[in-house]
């Protein structure tokens, strides 16, 4: 098991060290008002919209840190300016982050305290940082989190959706052929699946997770924490037709039920989808086939509904 190495000061959360059992901390940790944070590299979440949900401990890491490493120095300057909090920012994003790397790694080895956040929410998630963290590893680096908001799991909790075991599955690429390969290899994923996604392309993911996953019940998360906050929770395929016209606007998470918890889709729903679709002008072939993905009933029971219904009603 890996052991954190103690800072030169010996006041890290070591495996030696008592726990911290109240939310004051104990003398000398990181995390007590007004006192300089333990050297380390420190993974500090921040609001996903609510500037309000800043920890106390955030605060006080951000304010005490040698240097904050954050995507883009304008939106993290403007987060910090509205907490009140001056500090020295450094770039640290996909594209230069093998660049800005050994200088952070330099600071950290000679005894410095780093924070490393995201533009918003918990940095790693979807957001740079796993490979700073790893070298921060090999080097004996102390590494801590400073936990705080995500969306992921903002998403998962007011989905509504069976929350014991999720499965984070990050952005899907954003092409079709891309997107429903991701798809088919979580499938059979026993657990929620949560997803980011932008907000033009909800309509079609929400379409291919439909086709893929099967028509299972799942919720789309827009605006966590801020004041349109929205979740609208229905089965996959209403979800994308209810986008397909008017993408959501901001931010937006997908979570979608493990397999075996989706909409029960009965004869009678199947029935009037039929109907609907050959109403509409489809061929029966068009209509079965469009049902079938519709509600992830195999085509070939969608097809004899039809003809049943053609033929004027239940033979069975
Ligand atoms: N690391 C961040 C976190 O922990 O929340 C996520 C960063 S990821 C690059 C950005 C994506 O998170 C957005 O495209 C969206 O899917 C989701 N997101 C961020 N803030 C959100 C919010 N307030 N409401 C809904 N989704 C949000």
């Amino acid at each position: 098991m890996e052991r954190q190495r103690r800072s030169a000061s010996g006041t890290r959360n070591g495996a030696n060290d008592p726990p911290l059992d109240d939310e004051t901390g104990a003398e000398g940790r990181p995390g007590r008002p007004g006192s300089k944070p333990a050297a380390g590299l420190y993974l500090v979440a921040t609001p996903i919209g609510n500037l309000r949900d800043i920890t106390l401990r955030a605060l006080d890491v951000l304010a005490g840190a040698d240097v904050v490493a954050c995507e883009d120095t304008r939106v993290t300057g403007k987060l910090l300016r509205l907490l009140g909090i001056k500090a020295s920012l450094t770039p640290y994003h996909d594209h230069n982050a093998d660049k800005a790397r050994p200088a952070l790694l330099a600071k950290l080895e000679a005894g410095g305290v780093v924070a490393l956040v995201s533009d918003a929410g918990t940095p790693l998630v979807s957001d740079p940082g796993f490979r700073l963290v790893r070298a921060c590893i090999e080097r004996g680096v102390t590494v801590t989190a400073v936990p705080g908001p995500s969306a992921a799991l903002t998403g998962l909790q007011l989905s509504g959706l069976p929350s014991e075991r999720f499965l984070f599955a990050g952005f899907l690429p954003p092409r079709g052929a891309g997107r429903r390969a991701v798809l088919k290899e979580l499938e059979a994923a026993p657990a929620t699946l949560v997803f980011f996604e932008s907000p033009n392309r909800v309509a079609e993911a929400l379409g291919d997770m439909a086709t893929v996953l099967g028509n299972r019940d799942a919720a789309v998360a827009r605006e966590l924490t801020k004041l349109y906050e929205e979740v609208a929770r229905a089965p996959l395929f209403d979800l994308a037709n209810r986008y397909a016209e008017t993408p959501p606007r901001g931010e937006v998470v997908i979570v979608v039920a493990p397999p075996g918890e989706g909409a029960a889709i009965g004869p009678e729903e199947i029935e009037a989808r039929l109907r609907a679709a050959i109403a509409e002008g489809s061929s029966v072939k068009d209509a079965s086939a469009l049902v079938a993905a519709e509600t992830g009933h195999p085509r070939r029971d969608v097809y004899a509904a039809a003809l049943r219904l053609l033929r004027g009603g239940n033979e069975e």
